[in-house]
């Protein structure tokens, strides 16, 4: 299994107060709403480079995040929800959407960090970068490829409008 890399910017740290008599039932009231300051979205699989290539152009992104656990890989969004009120109460508690309903308070992201437990984890660009420079030998040539293929076909198309 591969290890885990947080990367160097914009680490995720968790909220913590360490109070005593701390509960499931209480803890809510003193948590900034960690559990709906996020989604996530599942992804198939990357294998190519091509496919790493849009995740990189993905995580370029402020905000953006990917990881890979036992279920899959994943983007993670972090982004708060519209419905919090500015006390990091839900403003439609009542027709609040069954994903927020199931979530339990009990081992939320207050106790246990969303990395936790992943295989992967990347919350930047160049912690994804030097991923997959490891996975790919010819992560770096892909570029130089690309530019070199586009240079040919121009020429081609230049040649083309030449003999006309
Ligand atoms: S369920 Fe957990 S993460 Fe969500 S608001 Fe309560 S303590 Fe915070
Ligand atoms: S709808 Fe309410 S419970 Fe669900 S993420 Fe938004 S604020 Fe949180």
């Amino acid at each position: 299994m591969s290890s885990v890399d947080y990367g160097s910017a914009e680490q995720y740290t968790p909220q913590r107060i360490d109070m005593e008599n701390l509960t499931d039932e209480n803890k809510c009231d003193f948590c900034s709403a960690q559990c709906c300051s996020y989604i996530t979205q599942q992804i198939d699989t990357p294998s190519t480079m091509h496919e790493f290539d849009v995740l990189l152009w993905q995580i370029a992104h402020k905000g953006i995040h990917i990881f890979k656990d036992d279920n899959g890989w994943y983007l993670l969004s972090m982004t708060r929800c519209t419905h919090l009120l500015s006390d990091n109460r839900c403003g439609i508690y009542e027709t609040r959407p069954m994903i927020c309903r199931e979530h339990s308070s009990g081992g939320c992201e207050y106790d246990v960090p969303i990395n936790e437990g992943c295989d992967l984890y990347f919350q930047e660009y160049d912690a994804f970068d030097a991923y997959c420079r490891k996975r790919f030998k010819t992560w770096d040539k892909r570029l130089e490829k690309f530019e070199l293929a586009r240079k040919k076909s121009e020429q081609k198309e230049a040649e083309k409008q030449n003999k006309k």
